[in-house]
C-alpha cells in the first residue's frame, strides 16, 4: 500500500530516476542509457581526455554512426571529407574509451532512433538521452527520452546524470479510429498544426486514448518522434501488450526470468486512475485526413484536400509575417491547394518514418505502379536490420521495379549529407520531421507527409491524395 497521490507515467519515471533534489535548483536525474552519434559527441570526448575523465558507465552507453554516413554503395571512398572525419574520430573514441560501436559494416549500425527500439536498447521506464532532437522517438516505449546539447553529453558521459527541470504534464488524447489513408504521421502532423510549433513548451506530450492504443509500436515511434517539433521537451506512450510483444526476443532485452521480472515493473508504469495533466489537447481519429505541410516548420500543416490559410485568416501580424515569408520562401500562394502541385523528389526514409512497416506502407502503393519519370524518388531504410528484413521481403526490387532508388542505412536526405540533397528551388515530398528553410539542401522546399502521401506523390509526380489509390 503506498500513500503517494496518483501520478501520471512521467511523473513515475521522474521520481525514480532523481537522484537529488534542491528547491529552485534543476534535479539531477540519473539516465539510465546514453546513445551517441558522430555529430554531437566529438567535442564531448575532447572534454572528457583534457579533463582526464573516463566514461562513468559504458555499460550504459552505445555509439551508432548515422548523420554522416554515405548512402550509396559502402564499398566506395567517403568523398565528403568532414563525415569521414567525424565518422573516423566516433570509432577512434568509441575505441579510446571502451564503448560499443555501431559503425559502417556493423550489422546493427542504423539512425541512432531507429536501433534503440530495434535492438531493444529502449525499454519501458527508462531516461534515455542522445545528442539529438528527435531522442523523443524512444518516448514510444514507455521511457522518457530527451535530446540534449554538446556540454550535457559529455556531462553524461563523464557522471551517469543529468541535470534538468522539471516539465509540466500535457495530455494529448486521441479517441476513436484511422480511416483507410490516415497514419500515426498524420495524427502528429495534425496536432502540431492545431496547437502550433510552441504549443508543448516546457511539457512533456503523453499521448493517450483508444487511437494510440491501436497503433502498432512502429507507428508509436512516428508520433513520439516529432514531439519535439509541437515544442515538447519528450513525448511519452505507456507501454502495454503491443509494447511488451515489440520487445520480447530483441537482441538487449533481459531474458527468461528476468524478462518475466521485467515485464511485471513495466505494467505498473502507466499513469494511475486519477492522475491528472496540467494541460490536454483532444482530437478525433474519426475526422483526421492525411496531413501536408506547406510551410517552412511543420505547424505549418493542412489536411491533404485543404487550402493554404490566406493573411486574412490568422489572427495577429506575427502570424502573417511568418506565413508571407514561409510561402515567399516556397514560392508558393495563399488560399490555394496543394493538391496537384508538382515536385521534383520525394523522400522516404529518416528516423520518423524509415522502418519496416514504413517501407511496407509505401510498397504496398508501389506495387506494380511505375513513379512518375520526372520524379526522383529515394527510398533509405533506417537501419541495417530494417535493410535485412526489406530485402527478405523483396521490398528493394519491387522499389527499384517502379523507379526508385533503393540506399543504404542512414540519415540521408533529413539533414542533406553526403551529397542527398535537394537543389535550390528543388520541391520535395518528404516523411521526415524538419521542413525548415535549407534542411534538406539549400534553397529546397520541403512539404511534410505520411510514407503513403509520398508514395502517391511518387506515381502522379505531383502532390497527390493516398485515398484515391487504395
Ligand atoms: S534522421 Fe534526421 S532527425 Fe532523425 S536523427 Fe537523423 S538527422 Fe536527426
Amino acid at each position: 500500500m503506498n500513500n503517494l497521490p496518483p501520478r501520471t507515467l512521467f511523473e513515475k519515471i521522474w521520481d525514480k530516476h532523481v537522484v537529488q533534489d534542491e528547491m529552485d535548483c534543476p534535479s539531477v536525474l540519473y539516465i539510465d542509457l546514453h546513445l551517441v552519434h558522430e555529430v554531437t559527441s566529438p567535442q564531448a570526448f575532447q572534454g572528457l581526455r583534457e579533463k582526464g575523465l573516463i566514461v562513468r558507465q559504458v555499460g550504459r552507453t552505445v555509439a551508432t554512426a548515422d548523420h554522416s554516413v554515405p548512402t550509396t554503395d559502402r564499398s566506395l571512398p567517403i568523398t565528403d571529407s568532414m563525415a569521414a572525419n567525424q565518422l573516423r574520430q566516433l570509432e577512434i573514441n568509441c575505441r579510446e574509451f571502451g564503448i560499443p560501436h555501431f559503425g559502417i559494416g556493423n550489422p546493427h549500425q542504423g539512425i541512432v532512433h531507429v536501433i534503440g527500439p530495434e535492438l531493444g536498447l529502449t525499454q519501458p521506464g527508462m531516461t534515455i538521452v542522445c545528442g539529438d532532437s528527435h531522442t523523443a522517438t524512444h518516448g514510444a516505449l514507455g521511457a522518457l527520452a530527451f535530446g540534449i546539447g554538446t556540454t550535457e553529453v559529455e556531462h553524461v558521459l563523464a557522471t551517469q546524470c543529468l541535470l534538468q527541470r522539471k516539465s509540466k504534464t500535457f495530455e494529448v488524447r486521441v479517441d476513436g479510429q484511422l480511416r483507410s489513408g490516415v497514419t500515426s504521421k498524420d495524427i502528429i502532423l495534425a496536432l502540431i498544426a492545431k496547437i502550433g510549433v510552441g504549443g508543448g513548451v516546457g511539457s512533456i506530450f503523453e499521448f493517450t486514448g483508444s487511437a494510440i492504443r491501436a497503433l502498432s509500436m512502429e507507428a508509436r515511434m512516428t508520433i513520439c518522434n516529432m514531439s519535439i517539433e509541437g515544442g515538447a521537451r519528450a513525448g511519452l506512450i505507456a507501454p502495454d501488450e503491443i509494447t511488451f510483444e515489440y520487445l520480447h526476443g530483441r537482441p538487449f532485452v533481459p531474458k527468461n526470468a528476468a524478462w518475466d521480472e521485467s515485464v511485471k515493473l513495466w505494467r505498473q508504469l502507466p499513469g494511475d486512475v486519477g492522475a491528472t495533466y496540467d494541460t490536454q489537447v483532444i482530437l478525433d481519429a474519426n475526422k483526421l485526413e492525411p496531413m501536408i505541410t506547406y510551410g517552412t516548420n511543420p505547424g505549418m500543416g493542412i489536411p491533404i484536400t485543404g487550402s493554404i490559410p490566406t493573411l486574412e485568416s490568422l489572427e495577429d501580424d506575427s502570424s502573417r509575417r511568418a506565413l508571407a515569408r514561409a510561402l515567399e520562401y516556397m514560392n508558393l500562394s495563399p488560399g490555394k491547394r496543394l493538391l496537384g502541385h508538382p515536385v521534383d523528389v520525394v523522400f522516404i526514409g529518416s528516423c520518423t518514418n524509415s522502418r519496416i512497416s514504413d517501407l511496407r506502407a509505401a510498397a504496398g502503393i508501389l506495387k506494380g505502379r511505375k513513379v512518375n519519370p520526372k520524379v526522383r524518388v529515394m527510398v533509405v531504410p533506417g537501419s541495417e536490420q530494417v535493410k535485412r528484413q526489406a530485402k527478405q521481403e523483396g521490398l528493394p526490387e519491387l522499389f527499384r521495379a517502379a523507379g526508385c532508388e533503393w540506399r543504404e542505412p542512414g540519415c540521408s536526405m533529413c539533414i542533406a549529407m553526403n551529397g542527398d540533397e535537394l537543389r535550390p528551388g528543388q520541391y520535395c515530398v518528404s516523411t521526415s520531421n524538419r521542413n525548415f528553410e535549407g534542411r534538406q539542401g539549400i534553397g529546397g522546399r520541403t512539404f511534410l507527409a505520411s510514407p503513403l502521401t509520398a508514395a502517391a506523390t511518387a506515381i502522379e509526380g505531383c502532390i497527390s491524395d493516398v485515398r484515391t489509390l487504395l
